[in-house]
């Protein structure tokens, strides 16, 4: 039977997939020696076969039992003993952090004999019933689902005026007997006073709340697998609310906006944990703690310290302070914004803690992706309503909108909202993740909506205290009595805090400007600029770009492309030279086509010499036309209304068109003309490209032209297609190597002869996903993914990551087959995941030459090559 329950001292860091996050951490603080106070960790493994079996696994409940009394031992008390009790709490703690999304209990142990016990021992009433409130009130909410507004309610109604802290202990006492009389409205039955059934009860509403809707929502966003489930950690209680010299907090070892060093953090007195995060209170600054109680504050600095080194990177702590004494109740390796991302990596480098390889692996290209993204130019103009803390950075324009429910709706309309709320809570989520931007009126830079919309990469501020947000009405009140109404436009500004009235405009990001050729000036850009160039050094992908005019092209090269990919030639036949494809079209002889190939040809060479000109040096992919001739012809519905309308008068053209447009028509056109067979079917038309290749490669000097055959499903196509070629060019005197795109399945599973007539393969993963899946490309996605993605089908679009299992494996069977054939065989993908992060570690895996993307993509794309480089197992394939 497998071990399910984990004291604190044996677990470590390292066991995150079995133990959690939360009691990894807790395990490894324990180590360390520093002060947690004592507990053990239910398995993630317990979780998952009780979620599997619907039932405790046999032995568990033994197991607790047994690492209970052993708990007890050593608190020299018992779990619920009337004359002194033990108290735990039981809180979630998944490999992966989803803050807020599952449950936690406090104060399990207490009931009427022993909470008389607690007040004697700690001699102070209203902390003991205070603690039996929150106990009732908690396990109300998420071990029997009662609906939390009844308990604050009730709350509110005791309260009047006054600050929960002004409660005395008769009012709590109060509260007590009245929360009672809630659960046993609600629920039929007493609350139970048993301490063990408390804490079993708990145990499974937090495994429970592994598949609660808001997790498997968050789950969903953040890309966690469904499958992990949660550990459970029973911990012994401290107290923050004992008292004034008691309290709790939050803090960042830097700052996780920008990764500064100092203090950061948030600091409630007399108060326990989920009023922090809860927002519930307003916090003072971690450094007020500093002139609170001077001893602790000390401590917990030089443990911040300890952890820093410890784990060589930010981290974030929660801990409690109990009559002066401090305990950490948690840390783990902090989120932080995409700029401290960069920034930390290489403060850390020069603190001598990481080297630059490691630097490399601690930042994203999702993260690179963001700080590329704009942010507001000069404000002029906007009124400035208020400043709140800048929690999550990025710059967001849109409605304002103050419940979740009206967030989805507005951006399922295509209206850009901004959710305006007091403070969030997890039923909050699917607003936050329709939204474009999250501002708060309460709550600090840890707060729910601070932590999650930073996860998110979403612009946040937050604790905008300024503002009167009433979300019943649907409005917030701003200094100076301005009244924004739902639906009237606001700005956010997440890297300054700033609140505006009315839409401002956005500029540039300097790290977009510095791809561009742009100084590394500020400590962001220089700390980009490092990671960038050690990530080139080490990276053995090479990254091209997908362009198909000179200016891209030119982008691309600045971009920091070694090439382009893919130049897809249909957009050369587009706007004026449509004409000359309809003639094309409408030739009925030899000399007639030949005529309208004579009529492009030179376009098309001055086309190919600007890139190359661009390009000098650099190899150019030349793809030769692919889509359907009909695509360059007008619409079947508009031209036979204007053929009908004209009558007698319709031009002969115009009638023409029509005919060729009706025989050309095609049911599925993605697996029609297109394509080589174009080529093959249409005599002259690759001949022409290749001899506009030439021309263009002589012309421009320098040019290293690559020819390359969309469609090919079978060797013989790519033959016929290739001796032609190859004589164009020999009679030119041009060297160009020509190879094919991989993007029909049976391209892929007959590589072994298609790399007879190929010299390198580049992977059309866009065709290649539809015509593997039977998903049209064009349709699906809009259609019914949504669908899939909600019922598990896949995590992600195999349109936006690889699929590996299905496509990656045709992927596989070409590399291998095709370099079996051609040992010296250059393989590529063109397709859209040549720049998505996780394809390209794919392509790496799989031992690709090059990844090519769309010029923006491009920093991203040689980042995750250089992650790739750092961290892939490379398949033996090369
Ligand atoms: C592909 O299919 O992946 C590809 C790059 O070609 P296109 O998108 O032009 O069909
Ligand atoms: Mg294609």
């Amino acid at each position: 039977m497998p071990k399910y329950v984990y004291d604190f001292t044996e677990g470590n860091k390292d066991l995150k997939d079995l133990l959690g996050g939360k009691g990894a951490n807790l395990a490894e603080m324990t180590n360390l020696g520093l002060p947690v106070p004592p507990g053990f960790t239910i398995t993630t493994e317990a979780c998952r076969r009780y979620l599997g079996d619907g039932r405790m696994p046999d032995g568990l409940e033994g197991e607790i039992g047994e690492r209970l009394a052993a708990l007890e031992m050593r608190m020299g008390k018992r779990l619920g003993q009337a004359d002194d009790p033990l108290l735990v709490s039981v809180r979630s703690g998944a490999k992966f952090s989803m803050p807020g999304m599952m449950e936690t209990v406090l104060n399990i142990g207490l009931n009427d004999d022993s909470v008389l016990g607690l007040a004697k021992q700690s001699g102070n009433d209203r902390f003991a019933w205070d603690s039996y409130r929150r106990l009732i009130q908690m396990f109300g909410r998420t071990v029997l689902g009662i609906d939390g507004e009844l308990f604050e309610d009730a709350m509110d109604d005791l309260k009047g005026e006054r600050d929960d802290t002004e409660l005395d202990a008769a009012d709590l006492q109060r509260l007590v007997e009245t929360f009672k009389g809630v659960v046993r409205a609600r629920t039929g039955r007493d609350f139970p006073s048993d301490p063990r059934e408390q804490m079993d009860l708990a145990v499974r509403a937090v495994f429970d709340s592994w598949n609660a809707p808001r997790a498997i929502l968050y789950r969903r966003q953040e890309r966690i697998p469904a499958g992990l489930g949660t550990a459970v950690n029973v911990v012994a209680m401290v107290f923050g609310n004992m008292g004034p010299d008691s309290g709790t907090g939050v803090a960042f070892t830097r700052d996780p906006g920008s990764g500064r060093q100092g203090v950061y953090g948030d600091y409630l007195r007399n108060a326990q944990g989920e009023d922090v995060v809860a927002g519930i209170r307003n916090t003072v600054p971690l450094q007020e703690l500093e002139t609170i109680n001077p001893q602790a504050y000390r401590e917990l600095i030089g443990i911040m310290g300890t952890l820093e080194r410890h784990y060589r990177d930010l981290c974030d702590i929660e801990f409690t302070i109990e009559r002066g004494t401090l305990w950490m109740l948690q840390t783990r390796v902090g989120k932080r914004t995409a700029e401290a991302a960069f920034c930390i990596a290489t403060q850390l480098v020069d603190e001598g803690l990481i080297d630059m390889d490691e630097a490399v692996t601690r930042v994203t290209g999702d993260q690179l992706a963001h700080l590329m993204f704009p942010r507001f130019s000069a404000t002029n103009g906007n009124r400035k309503l208020t400043t709140g803390m800048n929690a999550s950075p990025g710059a967001a324009a849109g409605r304002a909108v103050f419940s979740s429910e009206r967030a989805v709706e507005l951006a399922g309309r295509g209206e850009a909202v901004i959710l305006v709320r007091r403070e969030t809570n997890p039923d909050d989520l699917a607003g936050m993740i329709a939204a474009h931007g999250v501002l708060t009126s309460r709550g600090g830079k840890t707060s729910h909506a601070a932590v999650v919309a930073r996860g998110m990469g979403k612009t946040c501020v937050c604790g905008a205290e300024e503002l009167d947000v009433d979300t019943h009405a649907g409005r917030f009140t701003a200094p100076g009595g301005v009244v924004v109404n739902e639906g009237d436009v606001i700005s956010i500004d997440g890297g300054s805090g700033a609140v505006y009235l009315g839409e401002v405009p956005v500029t540039a990001s300097p790290v977009a400007e510095y791809f561009e050729g742009g100084p590394a000036e500020d400590e962001l850009v220089r700390a980009v600029d490092r990671i960038m160039t050690h990530a080139d050094s080490v990276r053995r992908l090479a990254v091209r770009a997908n362009a198909d005019t000179p200016e891209d092209a030119a982008r691309a090269r600045r971009y920091g492309a070694e090439g382009i990919g893919l130049c897809r030639t249909e957009h050369m036949f587009l706007g004026e030279r449509r004409r000359l494809v309809e003639d094309l079209i409408l030739a009925t002889t030899p000399e007639e086509r030949q005529a309208a190939l004579d009529a492009l040809e030179p376009l098309q060479t001055g086309d190919f010499t600007g890139i190359f000109t661009a390009m000098r040096g650099l190899p150019v992919t030349i793809r030769l036309i692919d889509p359907p001739l009909h695509e360059f012809l007008p619409d079947l519905t508009e031209l036979a209304v204007k053929v009908a309308l004209a009558g007698d008068r319709a031009g002969d053209r115009d009638r023409r068109l029509l005919d060729a447009v009706k025989r050309l028509h095609e049911e599925n056109p993605m697996l029609g003309l297109r394509g080589v067979r174009l080529g093959l079917a249409i005599p002259g038309l690759f001949a022409m490209q290749v001899r506009a290749i030439a021309t263009a490669a002589r012309r421009a000097g320098g040019a290293r032209a690559e020819i390359m055959i969309p469609l090919v499903g079978a060797v013989q196509e790519l033959e016929i297609v290739r001796e032609e070629a190859e004589r164009i060019l020999a009679e030119a005197g041009v060297e160009a190597a020509i190879g094919t795109m991989i993007e029909v399945p049976r391209a892929a599973l007959t590589a072994g002869q298609i790399a007879e007539a190929a010299e390198f393969f580049s992977f059309g993963t866009n065709d290649l996903t539809q015509m593997t899946w039977g998903f049209s490309r064009d349709d699906v996605e809009s259609a019914f993914f949504g669908t899939y993605l909600d019922l598990g089908v896949f995590g992600v679009s195999p349109f936006e990551s690889v699929d590996r299992e299905g496509v990656g494996r045709l992927m596989r069977i070409a590399v291998e087959e095709g370099r079996r054939t051609r040992p010296d065989l250059k393989l590529g993908i063109c397709g859209e995941h040549g720049g998505d992060p996780d394809s390209v570690h794919f392509c790496q895996e799989i031992g690709l030459d090059y990844v090519s993307c769309s010029p923006f993509r491009i920093p991203v794309a040689r980042l995750e090559a250089g992650r790739a480089a750092l961290t892939c197992a490379e398949s033996d394939a090369r």
